[in-house]
């Protein structure tokens, strides 16, 4: 540690909850509740970096409400301390990282890369919740009057104030996160952005990586896709990591869960607070039951821009249409998509 640094401020332990009287507003910091000047003390949603890397300040969003933002104009309220301390240096690793591709990206681990995306989901969810207040239509959805969504917004803050405040995570990660690579062949969007507010799914595609996650199950779904998982660690085809993502969108939306989480009291001299976990699954099950109807309509989403009509997706109902794998469950290797001239390759014959 340099001699001439500034004393650290000591590290905040307490727990900030911004649904205690609903404060999302501009009035107040996101992370820690700091009254702030509107505008001036705030952080992008996406940060400087991508939106200079990607373009993106003048590209628009299209809200729930059916209003237009830009980019550029999606801000979220940031107190100086949380600006410098906690959100640019969490920006600056993830930029480093991504300048050096994929295996940068996922040696980031698992907490530092649910933080990364959390902030991004975060502002855009307090976007679309301060919208409703003052919407020009009404939406279809609406995400305030939904008691499942916020029981699940309200976990996912509480794992997410660790940006904060310095939180270990008792084995466990509180996301499920992948991160997938793009194939270069017929790759032609450095840059892509999704999400599903109701189950707090995300992803975004950073040139050939792409990273998805749901921020609030605990990592279940990465336990119940390990080997879809580990059979896509290899260069994908976009329209395959479209139905990658497909799956994790379903698995969120039937997840049937939301996790609970507990601050372990500070031990003397603590440096860190341990935090537990518990998901009650003694009143259900942890998954809806999948059903490959509502599962196509994910896949025939996810396609869109590659026009696959869903009698095709559905061909076989028990078995939608698969570029992840064969018939007989064995990998997949597509170089097009349009296949031509229709040969198929699996991996184990290539
Ligand atoms: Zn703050």
């Amino acid at each position: 540690m340099s001699a001439s640094a500034a004393t650290p401020a000591p590290n905040d332990f307490t727990f900030y909850d911004p649904f205690d009287g609903m404060r999302f507003g501009p009035q107040q910091c996101f992370l820690c509740g700091t009254p702030t000047m509107p505008r001036a003390d705030s952080v992008p949603v996406f940060a400087e970096w991508l939106m200079t890397r990607y373009n993106l300040h003048e590209r628009q969003i299209k809200l729930l409400d059916l209003s237009i933002v830009q980019f550029n104009d999606l801000r979220i309220p940031c107190c100086p301390q949380c600006r410098t301390k906690h959100v640019e240096p969490l920006e600056q690793e993830v930029e480093e990282a991504a300048q050096q591709g994929v295996e940068s990206l996922r040696a980031l681990g698992d907490k530092t890369l649910f933080l990364w995306l959390g902030k991004m989901m975060y502002g855009v969810l307090v976007t679309e919740i301060l919208n409703e207040l003052e919407p020009l239509a009404v939406p279809q959805y609406p995400l305030a009057e939904n008691a499942q969504m916020l029981r699940r917004f309200q976990a996912f803050f509480q794992a997410f104030q660790a940006l904060r405040v310095p939180v270990e995570f008792d084995d466990f990660s509180p996301a499920s996160v992948f991160v997938l690579e793009v194939s270069q062949t017929q790759d032609d969007m450095p840059f892509e952005y999704d999400d599903d507010l109701s189950t707090l799914t995300f992803s975004i595609k950073l040139d050939n990586a792409v990273l998805t996650a749901c921020l609030v199950d605990n990592g279940i779904i990465r336990q119940a896709m390990r080997r879809v998982y580990q059979d896509a660690l290899r260069p994908l085809h976009p329209v395959q990591v479209a139905e990658f993502k497909a799956r994790v969108y379903y698995a969120s939306y039937i997840l049937n869960v939301v996790p609970d989480y507990y601050p372990r009291a500070l031990a003397p001299g603590a440096t860190h607070i341990v935090m537990d976990t518990l998901i009650d699954d003694i009143t259900g099950d942890i998954f809806n039951p999948w059903d490959n109807a509502a599962y196509g309509q994910s896949l025939l989403e996810m396609w869109k821009r590659w026009h696959i009509p869903l009698e095709e997706i559905m061909r076989e109902p028990d078995q939608p249409l698969s570029f992840l794998y064969d018939a007989d469950g064995a990998p997949r290797l597509l170089a097009r998509y349009p296949e031509e001239g229709g040969t198929e390759q699996n991996l184990a014959a290539s």
